[in-house]
This record gives structure tokens, sequence and C-alpha cells, in this order.
């Protein structure tokens, strides 16, 4: 069993440890034996829509934001809108899942156009939210309630479509807009969020959501949940725990 990442923009989108998604998803596969492999694709790089099972793209600045944006729009959207009709996961953080809906509009210059992937749209508010987050869901792998932890720090004010699922109901914290106590989005196999940290190492329970949708994308589920055999987690609850305990 492989299961193969394709790390977008790590020079330019990886703000606040967002490498550590990939590092988690990496290492949760590795303890398993499952084999990864993990291609970096940056400005420029083409892409194969059929190879992957799992897309990154984590945050940045305004200005980051841009050069990608004309790279999503002018080298990778069609591969990506291939590999999202084809259930490849996109696990998108802050700048990035900014630009998976439909624009963003900054402070200033102009309007970024987005991928489309998801109903939804962003624009710059006067106001950054910053502060330890907590949101609750519903796990697509368990059907269990569970609490999802992290790091907000965003001026971005993301509204989602009616058709749209949040990745969650925000506890503590602002979330997508800091109005309608959603936050991120779970669409399918596309998930967005504000949460840096980063996110996966202390919510192990999403990182194995999502290895478990990328890996079925070309595996039999019977196969994939034998292969994702419990892990110990011990470190990786106590972080969550003490997260829970930090004030938004
Ligand atoms: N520039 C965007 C905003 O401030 C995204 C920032 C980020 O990725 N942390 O909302």
């Amino acid at each position: 069993m492989k299961l193969r990442i394709a790390y977008l923009y790590p020079d330019l989108l990886n703000i606040y440890g967002d490498r550590g998604n990939v590092l988690t998803l990496f290492r949760r596969c590795q303890w398993r034996g499952i084999a990864v492999e993990i291609d970096y694709l940056d400005l420029g790089s083409s892409i194969d829509a059929d190879r992957y099972d799992l897309y990154f793209m984590g945050g940045g600045q305004d200005t980051q934001q841009a050069r990608v944006c004309e790279d999503l729009q002018q080298v990778k959207k069609e591969s990506l809108l291939v590999a999202a009709q084809n259930q490849a996961v996109f696990l998108t953080v802050c700048g990035g899942y900014q630009l998976l809906g439909h624009y963003y509009k900054p402070h200033e210059g102009p309007e970024l156009r987005g991928l489309s992937l998801i109903d939804a749209h962003t624009v710059a508010g006067h106001k950054r939210h910053i502060g330890n987050i907590v949101i609750e869901r519903t796990s697509a792998l368990t059907g269990n309630l569970e609490t999802v932890v992290g790091f907000e720090n965003h001026s971005g004010l993301t509204y989602l479509g009616k058709a749209v699922s949040p990745l969650g109901q925000v506890k503590t914290g602002s979330g997508n807009n800091g109005e309608d106590a959603t936050e991120g989005v779970a669409q399918g196999n596309i998930y967005g969020t504000y949460l840096h940290g980063s996110l996966l190492p202390k919510n192990p329970a999403l990182a194995d959501e999502l290895l478990f949708k990328a890996l079925s994308r070309g595996h039999a589920q019977e196969q994939v949940k034998s292969a994702l055999i419990p892990l110990e987690d011990a470190l990786e609850s106590m972080a969550h725990q003490r997260a829970l305990l930090l004030k938004a």
C-alpha cells in the first residue's frame, strides 16, 4: 500500500508550522508500514492529475498568495480540478484554504481568483483573528463527536455557500468569520481550515480520517481499515488535552 502526497508551494505557503501536517501524515503512515511518497510542487511545476492521493497547501501572507494565485490559474488549476473529481483529498490551511473558494479580496490590490473547488469566498476584514481555537465536529470516520484544536491568525473572513459543510462549529475562537460560528470546510474529500499549529499533530483522529479517505482512493476500504491500525497516540492526546485548556 502506498500514499502519494503532493505538497503544493512548500516554500511560499508554510507559516506557523503548517509543514507539520505533511510530516504527521508521513509518520502516521510510516508507523503502520504504509509507503509514502511526497512530491514538492512549487511555482511552475505541472501536476499529473491522477498521480496523487492527497494535496496539501499551507498558509501564507497576501503577497505569497498573489504569486500562488497566478500559478494556480496559469499552471495547476485544470489538473487540480480533475484530481478533485477523482476523489483526491485536499487539506488546505488559511491562505491555501482561501484560494479553494471563488476568490480572496485582500485589503490592497486586486481580487485573487480561487479554484472554485468549494462554494465560498473570502474578504479581508479590519481585525486580525489571532489566538487558540477549539472546534467541535462529527468524525467522518467514526461518527463520533470530536474536538479539533489549533491556532488561528488571519484577517480574511470566509463565507460558505448554503450547500457547503463547515469542518466544524467554533467552541472558542473566531473560525471562518467570527460571525456564524463555522470553521473551515469539509466537503467530500475537500478540507480547509484556519487552524495552524500545525493542525494534525494534536488532532490524530482528523489525521487518520484524511489518511483513510486518501488511501481509499486506490485501495479497497476493508484493506485500508486493516492497514490503519490504531496508534498509541498518548503524546498526541496529551497535547490535545493541554490545548483544550488554553483560552482563545
Ligand atoms: N493573508 C491571509 C489572511 O490574513 C491568510 C493568512 C494566513 O495564511 N495565516 O487572512
